[in-house]
């Protein structure tokens, strides 16, 4: 069991089961991508930690891009408004590989897919650690999926709490006992409408 800020954390998901994951992911984009010069693009804070353990998996020639979405509050009707920070390079005519720490309501999914269109890349997919089909709003596929996993709030791996936990090699989950305090106060930092970190 693990503490972090006023949450107590319990052991969840191996690092073994991890890397397991990964490989396997890695061993896919090493056939589908040969030859392609794919560009990774690692989605800032909490892929930095799988996008690292993927890219260093590639076999072929890459680039490497990191940027971060940074969600407002815009002036349309809408809502919620993502552009994306730190994503200068031309994309035109590449193929991405999208590399998420986790896909939840898919909204970040969603904000990325309407600028990655727009930059006219040939194509792009999605590579996600972790992936919650019960939370899941949005149609995209997701094409490399490390591990479906129950609507619960994790961190580590890259994956944090209100800024800590991300530096943790394995995978802790909420536990039950703080349940009362999140029907109160809501959820702690979890990416519902919130800066997707
Ligand atoms: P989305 O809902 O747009 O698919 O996910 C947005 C972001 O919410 C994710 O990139 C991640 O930063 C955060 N998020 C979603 N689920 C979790 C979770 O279980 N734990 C943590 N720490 N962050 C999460
Ligand atoms: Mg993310
Ligand atoms: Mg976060």
């Amino acid at each position: 069991m693990i503490q972090l800020h006023d949450l107590k954390f319990e052991p969840f998901i191996s690092e073994d089961r991890i890397t397991k994951a990964i490989v396997e992911i890695s061993e896919r984009l090493n056939r589908d991508y040969k030859d392609k010069t794919p560009v990774f693009l690692g989605v800032l804070n909490g892929a930095f930690m799988v996008a690292s353990e993927i890219i260093k998996r590639f076999k072929g020639d890459c680039e490497v891009v990191f940027a971060k979405l940074d969600s407002y509050e815009g002036t349309v009707s809408t809502g919620e408004v993502k552009t994306l920070l730190g994503l200068n390079m031309p994309l035109e005519g590449r193929h991405v590989i999208v590399v998420e720490d986790i896909v939840d309501t898919g909204n970040t999914l969603c904000a990325l897919d309407e600028i990655l269109k727009n930059k006219l890349v040939a194509d792009y997919k999605v590579v996600t650690l972790f992936f919650k089909p019960e939370a899941y709003l949005q149609k995209y596929p997701l094409e490399y999926v490390g591990m479906e996993i129950p609507n619960d709030f994790i961190v580590g791996y890259g994956l944090d709490y209100n800024g800590l936990g991300r530096n943790l090699s394995q995978i802790y989950k909420l536990k039950k006992e703080n349940m009362t305090n999140l029907v109160l106060f809501g959820p702690p930092g979890a990416g519902k409408g919130t800066q997707a970190s």
